[in-house]
């Protein structure tokens, strides 16, 4: 790919921040936030006008009529705006209104017919676009957005994690996954790279932590929705943070070495937090097979434990040890606990306690 650096990243402190609401939703509030963020250097300001939401009859950001507000940041308070972009439609108008930097949203970049259509538009254009990723966990199909881009000419290229959907009950509103933008990263390394830690978190009291965990894995920069008022905010209130609150979390941030010994660590370490995380998410699972288990030994009246089975079990764990190369009387011990903590819950269902 040929890519160019983005100057306003080139001058920006480390990390590169860029911070604003998650939608723009009148003059005043934007001004009011942009204000307080200007008086602390943030790079850049961010503001979504156009909102791709889930549902229908949710606050669809204000539309073009809120371009002249990013315009009034840029012009009084000196700071670079960028606002997301879906459509040829979108890029025309932000242009006309001078803004600095656009995104592509993580819908958007899912899209192929979508993202093309924003690099046709794009062709001669010569602004910085950040490629978040798309919401299903696809590396190629990310980096495949940012070839379009490229292909058309785009030569300031950026990329945002903002993590992955997935379908039910969870920690993150959009799991992490590091491994993905780990990945990108040794591929393209040339791309500054931003985590965008709200819309991972979903709720503002996760920000701290992934930001941490961000700076640890060498990431360029962060983007963190950022609102005078969360609770009042028309979009993601429960994810967004005063400017007070974000002041706090970057002034916290530890900046360890990002290369050497303590950079190529942090990988490996968030590689296993990933595997402990996916382990903890299979154990629940068996525990609750084990309880639904426990319901139909409690209708028909059966034991709890049946030795048959145990000595299976264990012998089925014997047997996947030695194929994984493991230490089988480790692995006893380890599925011993296991095996005893779904007898435990079975029999909490059984005796109905
Ligand atoms: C946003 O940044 O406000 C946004 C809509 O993000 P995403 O595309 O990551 O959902
Ligand atoms: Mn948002």
């Amino acid at each position: 790919m040929n890519i160019d650096k983005i100057d306003i990243f080139e001058k920006s402190q480390h990390p590169i921040v860029g911070a604003g609401p998650c939608s723009a939703e009148s003059e005043e509030q934007v001004m009011h936030i942009a204000r307080a963020l200007a008086s602390r250097g943030v790079t850049f300001f961010r503001a979504g006008i156009w909102k791709p939401r889930t549902k229908p009859g949710s606050f669809e950001g204000v539309g073009k009529e809120g371009l002249p507000w990013l315009k009034r940041v840029r012009e009084e308070l000196s700071m670079p705006v960028a606002t997301e972009v879906a459509t040829p439609e979108h890029i025309e108008q932000s242009l006309a209104a001078g803004i600095d930097i656009l995104w592509i949203g993580a819908r958007t970049t899912a899209n192929p017919f979508a993202v093309q259509e924003i690099a046709d538009a794009l062709r001669g254009v010569d602004i910085p676009v950040l490629v978040k990723n798309p919401v299903n966990p696809d590396l190629e199909l990310w980096i495949g957005a940012l070839e379009r881009l490229n292909n058309a000419g785009v030569t300031r290229l950026g990329c945002i994690h903002r993590g992955f959907s997935s379908y039910g009950e969870k920690i993150f509103r959009n799991a992490p996954q590091w491994q993905l933008p780990l990945e990108l990263k040794r591929r393209l390394p040339q791309l500054p790279l931003l985590c965008d830690p709200s819309h991972i978190a979903g709720k503002r009291e996760l920000l701290a932590l992934l930001s941490q965990e961000a700076m640890d894995l060498n990431f360029d920069g962060l983007m963190i929705e950022t609102h005078h008022c969360p609770e009042c905010a028309l979009s993601d209130n429960r994810q967004q943070v005063v400017p007070e609150e974000l002041f706090i979390i970057l002034d916290r941030l530890v900046h360890r070495t990002s290369d050497g010994e303590g950079g190529e660590i942090s990988r490996y370490r968030a590689l296993l937090d990933e595997i402990d995380g996916e382990l903890m998410r299979l154990i629940a699972k068996r525990m609750q097979i084990a309880r639904e288990i426990g319901e139909v030994k409690r209708e028909r009246g059966l034991r709890v434990f049946q030795p048959f089975r145990y000595n299976e079990t264990m012998e089925r764990f014997a047997t996947n040890s030695a194929l994984h190369s493991l230490d089988v009387e480790a692995m006893k011990d380890i599925f011993e606990v296991i095996h005893s903590e779904s007898i435990r819950q079975q029999l909490r269902i059984v005796n109905d306690i």
